[in-house]
């Protein structure tokens, strides 16, 4: 049998089953044997019965006493019988289960497992998981793989069903990594790992074969992105941008000087154009650390030098700014400037490709409508993609395909930590901007539960008196029967125009209007028509409105903190001293031990290290937006060492045979095809 076999070819699993195995996304062997246990129950140690704690899992060998029973009690049938050791006897009990009546018999030997209680005046095992125990002992005693599971799937259905595998499928496994390479990077083979993830028989097994397989997964990833990404970096090389002499007037038209990072970052840019190959960068600031402004002058550079520039934004409220601040700094420059985004015309966009296309215009603002393949850019020469995250490597390849060999630059202002931007950017440079321009106010932020709600109006309503602007930010656009004490932005918004703020101008703001009525709110906001606005995350990105000092964030709990931390980023953009206010009745230890972090840090690198200890990379991003590859094994975080030296076999085998064509590299060329091409990719990417 083999790993790309079905899990409909194993013996014993009726259609039922089958099907509860697909909701958890297992289809294939392959699937199966990667179902890796969530955790482990020691149960080495037999218990005596005179032994058992009672609360608490007990692990006995004994014999049944009694005949199995069906009763009655209260509304339930249960299926009862006595079991017995040398030291005393006790119940064991199912609910609901009447079949197991039929599955135990007296006098035979089974080792039970489970919770044990006092029930009166005898004690009771509550639906144990079982196993007979054949005469001669047999192994019962072990260390027991817990697998992830909806409630329907038995572990014990689960556990026989993964043995079975595993023993048809070993036999037959062609290990990826050749001896020579394991010797080197000191792991145990396929056969050994997959054997002892399921069933170790002692601690250290299970260690070298998770060492194995956390290796062998983020080898893969980073083999992958390699591979994809030298595909389009390898066509040719770039072409020379030197900074043009009109630089100088440029940086002088500006209405302030760079900061120290700013110019530092600038200069590793500019080297980048000025080389003959295509650069590729990462440059990570975090919020209102004036990335837009490097983004300006690096197109200001490539522009000058001939070629047509792009730059990618997630949002059309977000490119429209852009867009909107370039045509300015451009304007004495001679910078043809367009705007492309879901909601141009047909008739502007056709003007709009026919002057792209003719080199008419030198720098293409737009959404994701950029990468449409209508889109034609012949002198394209630098790209830049705004707010990372949002876009898939795929996109941002697209987009770069248009050119020849632009330079790219991606800007994102997710405080990445170190170890994740490895992976999220594999082989690019990166560039940090750590300075905030000067001037800038740290803003002042509390986390406070929902009886401060009357104190946080009146608080809002004198900030908007004095002039200035507040955001108010909730989690979800629709009512939904479960999360109904969630506040849904249009009932919210409705109540605040009402009965709050009805002196005031209140706007909303959310995922489901359409991009033109969202602009047209935007806009209205940054005019300063309106005075409050209620939101969902749509502003998370990018916007830019300095008079918005005060933001309050509703559920705050249902965040994730570097989604917190980009909110937040909102205000604080002028001189005006603002402020955040954190609204969450979460009793949870965790979640306020998160919201305190938000407290005591306006750091995004601090804050995002620390959540990412808190809760794991899973949740760094906040709900599935992270667009981070799914691990099955490795944790980002934890395994950042082995991500280390995995990144460097992964280069260093590409060193040594590029095309991977030697015959000892045949079966790791097999299972990176089938990763690459697999949906695994296009979850990874
Ligand atoms: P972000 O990094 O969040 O994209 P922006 O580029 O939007 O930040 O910049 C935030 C604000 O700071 C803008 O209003 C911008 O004009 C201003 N800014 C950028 N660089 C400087 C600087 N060196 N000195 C003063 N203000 C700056
Ligand atoms: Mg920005």
């Amino acid at each position: 049998m083999f790993l790309t076999d079905s899990i409909m070819d194993l013996k014993g699993v009726g259609e039922q089953t089958i099907k509860k195995f697909n909701k958890i996304g297992i289809e294939l062997i392959e699937d199966l044997v990667e179902h890796y246990p969530r955790e482990y129950e020691d149960r080495r140690q037999i218990t005596k019965i005179a032994e058992m704690v009672m609360e608490e899992d007990n692990n006995i060998v004994v014999t049944v006493a009694s005949k199995p029973e069906i009763m009655k009690k209260g509304y339930k049938i249960i299926v009862k019988f006595r079991v017995k050791d040398d030291t005393g006897s006790i119940y064991v009990v199912f609910y609901g289960q009447p079949y197991m009546k039929n599955n135990f018999v007296m006098g035979e030997t089974y080792n039970f497992y489970g919770k044990v209680k006092r029930q009166y005046n005898r004690i009771e095992m509550e639906s144990p998981e079982y196993e007979k125990v054949e005469v001669g002992g047999g192994k019962t005693a072990k260390i027991t793989p817990i697998y992830p599971t909806t409630q329907k799937l038995s572990q014990k259905v689960i556990r026989q069903l993964i043995e079975q595998a595993l023993s048809l499928v070993l036999p037959e496994i062609q290990d990826p990594f050749p001896e020579t390479f394991r010797a080197q990077y000191d792991l145990k083979s396929k056969t050994f790992a997959l054997t002892n993830i399921h069933f170790p028989s002692q601690d250290e097994d299970f260690f070298e074969a998770r060492k194995r397989l956390v290796f062998e997964e983020l080898f893969f990833l980073q083999l992958s992105l390699f591979v994809l990404k030298s595909d389009f970096l390898a066509r040719t090389k770039g072409c020379s941008k030197p900074l043009p002499e009109s630089f100088k007037d440029f940086l002088a038209a500006l209405p302030f000087e760079f900061t120290g990072a700013q110019k530092r970052v600038m200069n590793e840019i500019a080297k980048d154009l000025k080389s003959a190959y295509a650069g590729n960068r990462l440059v990570q600031g975090d919020v209102g650390s004036g990335k837009t402004v490097i983004a300006a002058a690096s197109l200001f550079i490539a522009i000058k030098n001939g070629y047509q520039g792009a730059l990618m934004a997630p949002t059309e409220v977000l490119a429209k700014q852009h867009f909107e601040f370039l045509e300015e700094v451009f304007q004495n420059f001679d910078v043809k400037v367009a705007l492309l985004t879901g909601s141009t015309t047909a008739k502007e966009k056709r003007e709009l490709l026919a002057g792209l296309k003719e080199n008419q215009i030198d720098l293409i603002v737009g959404t994701h409508a950029l990468i449409e393949d209508n889109v034609e850019i012949p002198r394209l020469g630098l790209v830049i993609t705004d707010e990372q995250h949002r876009f898939g490597v795929r996109q941002r390849l697209k987009l770069s395909e248009k050119g020849e060999t632009p330079d790219v630059i991606v800007m994102t202002a997710t405080p990445i930590p170190r170890t994740l931007a490895l992976i999220l950017y594999g082989d690019m440079d990166i560039s940090i901007i750590d300075e905030l321009p000067p001037g800038r106010q740290p803003i002042k932020t509390n986390a406070v539960d929902s009886s401060y709600h009357a104190r946080i109006y009146q608080f809002i309503d004198r900030h908007i008196r004095e002039g200035r602007q507040c955001y108010i930010i909730c989690p979800m656009v629709e009512e939904n029967e479960k999360q109904s004490e969630l506040k849904s932005v249009t009932e919210y918004a409705v109540y605040l125009k009402e009965q709050v703020f009805p002196h005031f101008e209140v706007g909303i703001l959310h995922g489901k209007m359409k991009p033109k009525e969202k602009n047209q709110v935007m806009e209205a906001f940054a005019k300063g028509d309106i005075h409050v606005l209620v939101s969902t995350t749509v502003v998370e990105v990018g916007v830019n409105v300095p008079n918005a000092t005060v933001m309050m964030i509703e559920n705050a709990e249902r965040f994730g903190l570097a989604q917190l931390h980009q909110l937040r980023g909102r205000v604080g953009r002028g001189k005006h001293q603002s402020y955040c206010v954190l609204v969450s009745d979460s009793k949870n230890k965790v979640t306020k031990k998160r919201l305190k972090i938000m407290e005591e840090s306006t750091d995004g690198f601090v804050i995002a290290d620390t959540d990412l200890k808190l809760r794991g990379p899973g949740d760094f991003f906040g709900t599935k937006q992270h667009g981070l590859p799914e691990m099955k094994i490795a944790n980002l975080y934890t395994d950042a060492k082995v991500l280390k030296v995995a990144q460097q076999a992964a280069a260093d085998l590409l060193k040594q045979d590029p095309d991977l064509s030697q015959p000892r590299h045949q079966a790791l060329k097999v299972k990176l095809m089938h990763y690459t091409e697999g949906e695994k990719m296009h979850k990874a990417l």
